[in-house]
């Protein structure tokens, strides 16, 4: 394995070599913080998303825990959260 410390060490001193050049060379008048491309996209995706009642995530629905509750259907991001919220409505029922 003690070949491959110099190899790894070639390796970094080429990324880091690289990222100098481009810090040096690469400046660009006026500041592009994203390629004009995505402007065209909807933030949106098209999945619907649900708000996590336990932790506030929004979470799609497809991949979502639900739990049907007076009617209506909750989604969660994980089996986490929903068993918390269950508990949480147990405690809040019986207090
Ligand atoms: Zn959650």
């Amino acid at each position: 394995m003690e070949f491959l410390v110099p190899l790894i060490e070639t390796v970094l001193w080429v990324i880091f070599a690289v990222w100098l050049i481009r810090r040096i060379f690469g400046r660009k008048p006026g500041r592009q913080a994203r390629p004009p491309k995505v402007e065209s996209q909807p933030p949106a995706p098209m999945k619907t998303l649900h708000r996590d009642p336990a932790c506030g995530t929004y979470v799609a629905e497809d991949i979502s825990h639900r739990l049907e509750e007076e009617g209506k259907v909750l989604h969660f991001c994980s089996e986490e959260c929903r068993m918390r919220y269950i508990a949480r409505q147990r405690h809040s029922a019986r207090a």
